[in-house]
């Protein structure tokens, strides 16, 4: 049997998956099980930061799984404090509560917001205002709060407490902030979304009346986080630093992790027993972690994606299909003008591009280490199947 059938026979459907089996990759270029190539604009949803297999990576996790592969939190591993030490240092976060994925840091963000306003003020200021068009995962309680009705289907009933409001409407967001809620929670560009940023009006208000009520800001930074859009995270380029950030898809190079951060408000809201993970903080994930890091501050990465990004910008604007581009850095949004996303990606596919769509848009997350060499051949494969 060939792996699509077996996997199909085996594997519950709940993706729409494209024919293809990915084997290796080296850098910036996959290879599937046939051997043909595939230059990679996607890095597996933001994962993969550094590219396929990036050799200091490789050694930082294999040196770990031969050390110690895993430990419970009852214990303490150097790794771990190491990594934390330096993500508080370059975000300046205050503590850490690992988990595994993006879902599971919105978890923690979400918890520790509505413990917040219980220990200071009782029952009954647990809302939190979310975003319309947002997506913060898809476990029932992040599901819950993403602000898409398509998501709200099914599996009543869903996690009380989140209003929606639309992106960049202030008058809205006034209107829905009483003193019910304990916090607002919002991607700084809406990813899954589109590729949607907010409006520097809007994130000023949310962050000058939050900061008035004593409101917590949850910053949702697990696509936009960990250099995605030429900062480390893209709040600095608002120039703000939420209460809460979660970070997840990139953070660790390829392997499963999530982080939520609190700040020295929020640090110790989640006191012993209040919230945990198994597999939260595992050694081998914070090996990967720091050689993300290591990747970050030694090279001039957080520039080369801001030249990079705007690089790629310039020469995406330059075919005529492509007719109004979003984002920051290496994260990018295209809408296109008389073509589906969903049939272009297929087609970029087909002749060795891997891309992602949301919505209607194209979506571009390269490794952060891409070469101008293979955002060129990227952009001459998009210019030819957008033709
Ligand atoms: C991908 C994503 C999530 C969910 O992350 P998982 O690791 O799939 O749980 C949450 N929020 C945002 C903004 C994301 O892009």
């Amino acid at each position: 049997m060939d792996t699509i059938e077996k996997f199909d026979g085996n594997i519950m459907h709940t993706y729409g998956r494209y024919p293809v089996v990915m084997e290796k990759g080296v850098k910036e270029t996959a290879t599937d099980e046939n051997g043909k190539n595939y230059i990679d604009f996607g890095s597996g949803i933001g994962t993969n930061s550094l590219g396929y297999c990036n050799e200091n990576w490789v050694k930082a996790v294999c040196d770990q799984v031969k050390t110690i592969q895993h430990t419970s939190n009852y214990y303490y591993t150097k790794v771990q404090a190491d990594f934390a030490e330096r993500l508080n240092k370059i975000t300046g976060y205050s503590a850490a509560f690992f988990g595994n994925s993006g879902a599971e840091a919105n978890e923690c963000a979400i918890k520790l917001a509505r413990k917040y306003s219980f220990d200071k003020y009782g029952k009954g200021r647990h809302n939190i205002i979310t975003l319309k068009n947002s997506f913060h995962g898809r476990t029932l309680c992040t599901l819950s709060a993403t602000g898409q009705d398509v998501f709200h289907n099914y599996f009543f009933p869903f996690v009380e407490g989140f209003r929606y409001v639309e992106a960049n409407n202030i008058d809205e967001l006034k209107e829905n902030l009483d003193d019910t809620v304990c916090a607002v929670m919002f991607e700084y560009i809406q990813g899954e979304g589109g590729v949607v940023p907010l409006n520097r009006d809007f994130v000023d208000a949310v962050f000058e009346l939050c900061g008035q009520n004593d409101i917590l800001t949850i910053a949702d930074e697990v696509q936009t986080g960990v250099g995605r859009t030429g900062r480390y995270l893209a709040g600095q380029s608002y120039g703000y630093r939420a209460n809460v950030t979660t970070l997840a898809k990139g953070i660790a190079g390829g392997l499963p992790m999530g982080v939520c951060l609190a700040d020295e408000k929020c640090k110790d809201v989640l006191g012993k027993g209040t919230h945990g993970s198994t597999f939260g903080g595992n050694p081998i994930a914070c090996a990967g972690g720091k050689a993300v890091l290591d990747h970050i501050e030694n090279t001039d990465c957080l520039e080369q994606v801001r030249e990079k990004g705007e690089y790629l910008k310039n020469k995406l604007m330059q075919i005529p299909e492509i007719v109004k581009i979003d984002g920051m850095g290496l994260m990018l949004g295209a809408e296109l003008k008389g073509k589906k996303a969903a049939e272009m990606a297929k087609s970029a596919l087909d002749n060795g591009l891997l891309v992602l769509t949301a919505k209607d848009r194209l979506r571009f997350l390269p490794p952060l280490t891409i070469s101008y060499e293979e955002i060129d051949k990227g952009v001459e494969i998009l210019k030819k199947i957008l033709d």
